[in-house]
């Protein structure tokens, strides 16, 4: 704990955390060792482990890193977070995060943008960026975050540790705040993949708080990280001609298929006719699930209220006004009018329909492969505060790793090499739904 609390410290720089909590993880330290001395200590005995702004953990603040939920501490502590405390983790820290979890740079968060360790100058990724640094900086042995479209794989990869994002439904989503419902999953960022295994073993499994988690059976995970001799692997030709995808990312993805071609798997080119459909999809349903999530922030339950209101109305534009963030009113915005009733068929039904096409498709490509493998990102971490940048390109940067999250199958990000700067490159594998143990194991022989 001290070790981490010092590097915590020395690196206030990359704003990682939000907040810190060292007496209570000295006192939690101190009951884990009494209980190692009596041989009772849990699975996460002595794991220093810090939380996303986006999962509850009673009597501590929650702010999704968004000013409208200025002053709000949690009453309550979610399923999974309490799993990890059941199973005597210490939790050391609130991370920095993009506001809401709607980014992929860190940089819409209220508190400013978190840095990436190799590189300041930087963008850790998002939207769990914050937790990423804490990992690659040494602040915490592993943190916890969420990803709805890429943001614990995206961070992952641009700074070269492990990010793993389960199957839809795996691990409860009691405790998390919404961004958009049917797309939401707690996933790990950590250094080893046998960290993630562990995690998810915690976390996962039924729960009477969250009606949509999944019933079965949780594997032992860690107990399970054998990988095969031999598995089916498929790549999307068509993703590593993309326009847009770094030559350095795209031979890194290639000598890895080669490489495991030549350990004797089956590599093989697939065919996926809806790349360019997953973005635009993803956006529509997203901010759609979002405009209607984010409605309670309205004044009166929660956080923030603005000063000189004079009726409700104005107390609801005003606190909207001043407490969302750009990022976040966009999307709201955007998702109103997706839904609006004269764009209601032309954008939200069709996107449902394109939504069940593309998770078809995965599906049947994840029952002829073991895995797809891919790149995590088009790009290694770029610069904060990069005027060539607009929104649209941020969300065209999305395209490898929302395919996952639209057909909610499991997808693990491994680090993949540096590139010729010394950043850090992803690899991504998607499994079959809750094949996470392949997964895993697959994921864990990469090295
Ligand atoms: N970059 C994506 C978005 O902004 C993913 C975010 C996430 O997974 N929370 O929606």
């Amino acid at each position: 704990v001290e070790h981490y609390l010092n590097n915590i410290a020395r690196q206030e720089n990359l704003n990682a955390f939000l907040e810190v909590w060292p007496e209570e993880a000295r006192a939690q330290a101190v009951a884990v060792d009494a209980k190692l001395a009596a041989g009772t200590a849990g699975k996460l005995a002595g794991m220093v482990i810090g939380l996303k702004d986006v999962l509850a953990y009673e009597g501590h603040a929650l702010q999704s890193s968004s000013r409208i939920l200025d002053g709000f501490k949690s009453l309550f502590t979610g399923t999974a977070v309490q799993r990890l405390l059941d199973e005597d983790a210490i939790l050391i820290g609130r991370q920095n995060c993009d506001e809401f979890a709607m980014g992929a740079s860190n940089e819409s968060s209220y508190f400013g943008p978190a840095r990436n360790a190799l590189a300041p100058d930087r963008v850790p990724g998002g939207s769990s960026g914050g937790s990423a640094v804490a990992v690659q900086a040494d602040m915490c042995l592993a943190s916890i975050g969420s990803d709805t479209g890429g943001s614990v794989r995206q961070p992952a990869a641009f700074c070269g540790i492990v990010g793993f994002k389960p199957t839809y439904s795996r691990i409860s989503r009691y405790g998390l705040v919404a961004y958009a419902s049917s797309f939401d999953q707690i996933g790990t960022l950590t250094r080893s993949v046998e960290d993630a295994a562990l995690l998810l073993e915690v976390m996962a499994g039924s729960d009477q708080f969250d009606s949509t988690v999944s019933q079965q059976p949780v594997p032992a995970y860690s107990q399970e990280l054998t990988p095969a001799l031999q598995y089916r692997i498929g790549y999307i030709q068509d993703c590593l001609v993309r326009p847009g995808l770094n030559p350095e990312i795209k031979a890194a993805t290639e000598a890895t298929l080669e490489q495991l071609r030549g350990q004797g798997h089956v590599v093989e080119a697939v065919e996926f006719p809806y790349l360019d459909f997953i973005v635009p999809t993803y956006y529509i349903l997203t901010t759609a699930e979002a405009s209607s999530n984010l409605s309670r922030y309205d004044g009166v339950k929660f956080g923030y209220r603005a000063p000189d209101v004079t009726d409700l109305e104005s107390l609801y534009k005003k606190t909207r006004s001043q407490g969302f963030g750009p990022e976040v009113q966009r999307r709201i915005i955007l998702g109103t009018f997706v839904l609006s009733a004269s764009y209601y068929d032309a954008y939200y039904t069709k996107a449902q329909r394109v939504r069940r096409l593309i998770k078809e498709k995965t599906d049947e490509l994840l029952r002829d492969y073991d895995f797809l493998v891919l790149p995590t990102t088009p790009t290694t971490a770029f610069k904060i505060g990069d005027e060539d940048r607009d929104t649209l390109s941020m969300y065209l940067a999305d395209i490898f790793t929302v395919q996952a999250s639209l057909a909610g199958v499991p997808a693990i990000s491994v680090p993949n090499g540096l590139d010729s700067q010394g950043l850090p490159i992803g690899l991504q594998v998607l499994a079959g739904a809750f094949r996470e143990s392949q997964l895993l194991a697959f994921a864990g022989s990469l090295k």
